[in-house]
């Protein structure tokens, strides 16, 4: 075993004391400390590929086992990454933030228990979009799912990462409803009405009594999460919706406005994304079909690219879901409000009960032909994100929009980036994608990120979420009162978990003993 991937404090002979403890708690055939399960369990769009490199891997397949393992990870002080699927490409996959952690694998955990009638379900982390999506077809349960844009991941681990997808169920942590922890020292809670025994109401009332709990373990790493609940979105009987399309890079502006007005209204309830070009051109061809030289590709480009494939420099879906007749008045009170704007096209779609359903993350079927993306470069493809905060206002919008695509251009990269519609924010997702094979191209990327963060910390914006990579320039930003916040999470991590053994580092929370790996 390489020597400098061992876990601060730790010597060989104790590691491999603890995975002879791992393997009699799991057995052989679930311990995993060779090269290639280190390579398997390292991020596979990794920046710095050499700076969060797992020891090795576990994989558990009850809560006992968990427990078990805890218990001798707090022995050895050494640290666990846990993950659902690890399928969490963009932001690290199954890597963790400290090199020489060993994963806590929790994708052989799938048990699912849906309450039909309530519309809600509690997945074990294993539980993958395809797996939940299909037992609820074979099983013809009348509930839809939401996913995200790439479905490969778990409902579990992308709820706890704050993940997204396109139905009016889209802000999947805000459809969490109880969950089951190990904590730190392995002690097993149940957050909400599940702190009661048996509670029927587990799943269905969110705060219980006293302080609610399940946000502090989402982007956190303050236990391990072993069940989640989780809101389903009753089978509607119809779904209407908008195709619109953009010509301008300032009709962003105007567009902003019009669908924060309905967002906060609530006429619309779910969150538009406002993408440009290269969102919708790069899962369908590639770079060099049209160009052959690095830095931004040229205007020119960008007009025969969009002319082939009839895009808009902007493009958004809107869709409603419910009764026909509401989503038919909702529909075209949605189309009045864009009345006096120029839009480049704009096309209804229609769908209600009995006729044949698409497969497409609008009705909830897991899919991952986005992913397409990491092929616009050629070569081993991989993005990363960079996603402020916003205000819902067009104007802010637009500025921000003109600052960083100027950076794009300056670094010589090709801007992809979306604005996606919260109920009263806007979360400014720029994907950076690159080929990990193009050694100039990857120098590029840290500066060019640490440029955009702190473009954007200049006018106030933080990031929602961030790759492991950045986990501690991004806490940094969150800097009131002398990153109080950060202190407040860094006290409540040393009560919970002394030995800091769980997930050190994730959002830039590090325990007490390892708070010197801290990256400034
Ligand atoms: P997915 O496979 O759904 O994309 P991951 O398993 O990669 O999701 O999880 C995303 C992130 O969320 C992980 O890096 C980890 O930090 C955290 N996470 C995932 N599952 C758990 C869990 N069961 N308990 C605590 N944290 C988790």
């Amino acid at each position: 075993m390489p020597l400098r991937l061992l876990p601060p404090g730790m010597t060989p002979v104790r590691l491999r004391a603890a995975q002879r403890r791992f393997a009699a708690i799991l057995g052989a055939d679930r311990v995993f400390f060779d090269e290639l399960d280190r390579e398997t369990y390292s991020d596979q769009f990794a920046i710095s590929p050499d700076s969060h490199v797992p020891i090795g891997a576990v994989a558990p397949e009850s809560v006992e086992e968990i427990r078990a393992i805890v218990a001798v990870a707090n022995a050895y002080k050494l640290p666990l990454w846990p993950i659902s699927r690890g399928k969490n490409l963009g932001y690290g996959g199954s890597a963790p933030v400290l090199s020489g952690s060993v994963v806590l694998d929790l994708s052989r955990m799938k048990k699912i228990e849906v309450d039909r009638e309530n519309g809600v379900v509690l997945v074990e982390p294993g539980v993958s979009f395809y797996d939940l999506h299909d037992y609820l077809q074979t099983n013809d349960i009348p509930l839809w799912l939401s996913v995200p844009g790439n479905s490969w991941g778990s409902v579990a681990g992308n709820a706890l990462d704050r993940g997204v997808g396109y139905t009016t169920y889209g802000d999947h942590t805000s459809k969490i409803c109880g969950l089951e922890v190990v904590l730190p020292d392995g002690d097993l809670v149940r957050t909400g009405m599940g702190a009661m025994a048996n509670a029927p109401t587990w799943q269905l009332y969110r705060y219980g009594y006293g302080p609610a709990w399940d946000q502090l373990f989402v982007q956190s790493n303050f236990g391990i999460v072993t069940k989640l609940g989780l809101w389903l979105m009753p089978r509607p009987e119809s779904m209407m919706g908008l195709e619109l399309n953009f010509d301008k890079p300032e009709d962003l502006e105007w567009a902003v406005d019009i669908l924060a007005g309905l967002r906060r209204e609530g006429l619309l309830q779910q969150a538009p994304s406002i993408g440009n070009w290269l969102r919708a051109a790069a899962v369908l061809t590639k770079r060099e079909d049209w160009h052959d030289q690095p830095g931004a590709l040229p205007d020119s480009v960008i007009a025969a690219i969009r002319r082939k494939f009839q895009l808009g420099w902007w493009g958004t879906s809107v869709r409603v879901y419910g009764r026909e007749s509401v989503n038919r008045a909702a529909i075209s009170a949605i189309k009045s409000a864009f009345k006096g704007h120029r839009l480049m096209s704009m096309e209804r779609t229609h769908w209600v009960d009995g006729e044949p359903l698409e497969r497409s993350a609008w009705v909830g079927a897991p899919i991952t032909f986005p992913m397409q993306n990491v092929g616009w470069h050629g070569g081993r493809g991989g993005h990363i994100g960079f996603s402020p905060v916003l205000p819902a206002n067009g104007r802010l919008a637009m500025e921000q929009f003109r600052q960083t695509y100027a950076r794009y251009k300056e670094f010589g990269m090709d801007y992809q980036a979306s604005f996606a519609m919260g109920e009263r924010h806007l979360t400014n997702v720029n994907a950076i994608l690159f080929n990990q094979d193009d050694p100039a191209m990857m120098a590029r990327i840290h500066p060019f990120f640490r440029t955009l963060v702190a473009d954007a910390k200049a006018r106030g914006y933080a990031e929602y979420r961030a790759h492991i990579e950045h986990m501690d320039l991004v806490a940094e930003t969150y800097d009131f009162n002398n990153h109080a916040l950060r202190r407040l999470n860094e006290r409540v991590k040393d009560a919970l978990d002394p030995n800091g053994v769980i997930a050190p580092g994730k959002s830039g929370i590090w325990p007490a003993r390892l708070r010197t790996r801290r990256r400034r």
